[in-house]
């Protein structure tokens, strides 16, 4: 299954992990960027273009700075924005100063290094800011128009094959840094959207594991999920980490049903498997076998505590179902120890036996085989 493209904007996924780098890597390029703009400034103040183009820098770096930590999700659009400007400013001054005669600070030698490395530059920003597809549309469009007002500018100037070379070893710089460019950006993109689709399958894999081992009448493990913990405890046990196992079945629940009726039969269900998530710890497990049968799985529990929450459950159950489904059920329990290696239908079938024993007994009660005596 493959994920549909999507652009992943840097500044906008808050649960990206780089988010925070990219804004502090943001902000250390914004501060360098003032500094040379100033820098340039106080030393070439004479020149006419960098009068004219300091304050614009200073007030986009400003401008920029206070998007990267005030409105976050608006840097990328407006980057965008800012950097086609700057483009066609640059393309601008390319034309101008090829128009203009070299005795007045114009000519072909008055476009290194500023002009061409303000564009190679814009060509680089374009991998960060657009997607890999738009930004290789970017940097072929920035060499095409080097390319064509530089041959404008070439056919007006007095022949020099010098500067043919140079527009040519340049366009081949160009040429390869964006390809090398093109590359990365493409290997990020999808690295990420591999990432996504990880995340994506993940997500499934694990909502369909919690469908394999859910009942989803009332929320509770089901057999499955009950097999696979006695197996895995059943590695652990020992007399240290005792685990007890305790087995429950509603007694005369055929007649909640006769009586009030399926939905409410199984509302009751619902209701007695929320009783024993509340009597028991986070860490047991409660599942349900099936029609009115519950099994809960203690660890680290030993006999006689067992044997007592069991009677606590049973105890109180009867109350907390009336309260919730206006039926008072009350069960037949029993208790027995997981010991060590035996597998989970040994065990189920020891705790079924016992809670038969109570059922035979009068029901409404826990028996135990682990020295705590019937209930
Ligand atoms: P005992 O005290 O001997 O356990 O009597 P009982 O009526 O509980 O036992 P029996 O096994 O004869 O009946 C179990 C009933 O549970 C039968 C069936 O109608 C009901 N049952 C099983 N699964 C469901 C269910 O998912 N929802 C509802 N509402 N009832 C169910
Ligand atoms: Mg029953
Ligand atoms: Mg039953």
């Amino acid at each position: 299954m493959s994920a549909p493209h999507r652009e992943v904007p840097i500044a906008r996924r808050s649960d990206d992990p780089t988010t925070g780098a990219i804004r502090r890597v943001l902000l250390v390029c914004l501060a360098v960027g003032l500094v040379s703009v100033l820098v340039v400034a106080v030393l070439r103040w004479s020149d006419l273009m960098v009068r004219w183009t300091s304050p614009v820098l200073v007030a986009v770096i400003t401008v920029f700075a206070w998007l990267v930590l005030r409105r976050p999700w608006a840097v990328l659009p407006v980057s965008r924005l800012v950097l086609t400007g700057l483009d066609l400013v640059w393309l601008a001054m390319l034309a101008a100063r090829l128009s203009t005669p070299p005795d007045q600070g114009g000519g072909w030698d008055s476009l290194f290094p500023t002009v061409f490395m303000g564009l190679a530059l814009f060509t680089v920003i374009g991998y960060l800011v657009f997607s890999t597809r738009q930004a290789g549309a970017h940097a072929a469009t920035v060499a095409l128009a080097v390319l064509a007002v530089g041959t404008i500018g070439l056919t007006n100037a007095p022949r020099d094959t010098g500067h043919v070379l140079d527009l040519v070893r340049y366009g081949i710089y160009l040429g390869v840094l964006a390809a090398m460019l093109h590359v990365l950006s493409r290997s990020k993109e999808q690295a990420a959207r591999a990432f996504q689709a990880a995340r994506t399958a993940n997500a499934e894999a694990a909502s369909m594991r919690e469908m394999a081992y859910r009942d989803p009448l009332t929320g509770a493990a089901n057999r499955r999920r009950l097999e696979d913990e006695l197996v895995f405890q059943s590695r652990l046990v020992d007399a240290g980490m005792p685990v007890a196992l305790v087995y429950l079945d509603l007694d005369r629940f055929k007649e909640v049903n006769d009586d009030h009726g399926h939905d409410t039969g199984d509302r009751v269900l619902a209701a007695v498997a929320a009783v024993l998530e509340r009597g028991l710890r986070s860490g047991d497990l409660v599942a349900r076998l099936g029609g009115e049968e519950f099994v809960a799985v203690a660890p680290g529990l030993d006999g006689a505590a067992a044997g007592a929450i069991a009677d606590r459950l049973r105890r109180a159950l009867p109350e907390a179902v009336d309260a919730q489904v206006g039926v008072p059920v009350t069960a037949s329990i029993g208790v027995t120890m997981l010991r060590p290696g035996e597998g989970p239908q040994e065990v189920m079938a020891r705790a079924d036996a016992l809670m038969y024993q109570a059922k035979r007994a009068g029901r409404n009660r826990v028996v135990a085989d682990i020295g705590v005596g019937d209930h």
